[in-house]
């Protein structure tokens, strides 16, 4: 066996903590889908479609879309026949109503989170690189009063999350300051510590 069966993680951070992109690597090393909430919205937005009209004025404002339908989005998303067999979620759940929600939901198939990745980035390099991403890819929520909005809003709202997951000894904090390579190797090292992963074989 190269690749564990049915691995279930979360990655949570800050904006700009690099969770986005860690989130697609340890997928693609874990051979699940790499599920960001927030990717899904902006691919909505973009298209034009009926959740991308509902969703666009919050998120350009750097608010949450509400508990039920982002809930619903996922719950959705999540009964896809590639998500039966492991995923990584990517901004979703984002406080702890969500955390409830979700917990439903897997309860209900019988499943539940294998390990929630905290990456940790001190605050001023998270503003650091969210205004060098605005600048590069011009997203409309990077502006200054919007990024300190979302980056409020993750204190208040969504790293009290953490908690819970800690009870239920499931987190490992992750240093996210350093090369990408490095970050992911820590990422995949503690993830196998917990005998998830790619060395089952051996
Ligand atoms: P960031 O983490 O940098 O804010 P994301 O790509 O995760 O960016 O999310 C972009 C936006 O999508 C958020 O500001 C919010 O409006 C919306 N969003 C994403 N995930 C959720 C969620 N779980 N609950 C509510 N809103 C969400």
């Amino acid at each position: 066996m190269t690749v564990s069966e049915g691995t279930r993680l979360l990655i949570v951070g800050p904006q700009g903590s690099g969770k986005g992109t860690q989130g697609v690597r340890i997928a693609q090393a874990f051979g699940v889908p790499a599920i960001s909430t927030g990717d899904v919205f902006r691919a909505a937005v973009a298209a034009g479609s009926e959740l991308g009209n509902q969703v666009k004025a919050i998120i350009e404002g750097g608010d949450l879309v509400s508990d039920e339908l982002t809930s619903a989005v996922v719950r959705d998303r999540l009964s896809q026949p590639d998500a039966q067999g492991g995923f990584l979620l990517d901004g979703y759940p984002r406080n702890i109503n969500q955390v409830s929600h979700l917990d439903e939901f897997l309860e209900g198939r019988d499943e539940s989170l294998d390990a929630v990745i905290e990456l940790t980035v001190p605050r001023d390099e998270s503003i650091a690189r969210l205004s060098l991403r605005a600048k590069e890819q011009g997203r409309t929520d990077d502006t200054e009063a919007v990024i300190a909005n979302r980056l409020a809003i993750y204190e208040r709202e969504t790293a009290p999350i953490l908690g819970v997951y800690r009870a239920r000894g499931i987190v490992d904090a992750v240093d996210g300051v350093g090369s990408l390579d490095e970050i992911a190797a820590r990422i995949v090292a503690a993830l196998e510590a917990r005998g998830l992963g790619r060395s089952a074989a051996a």
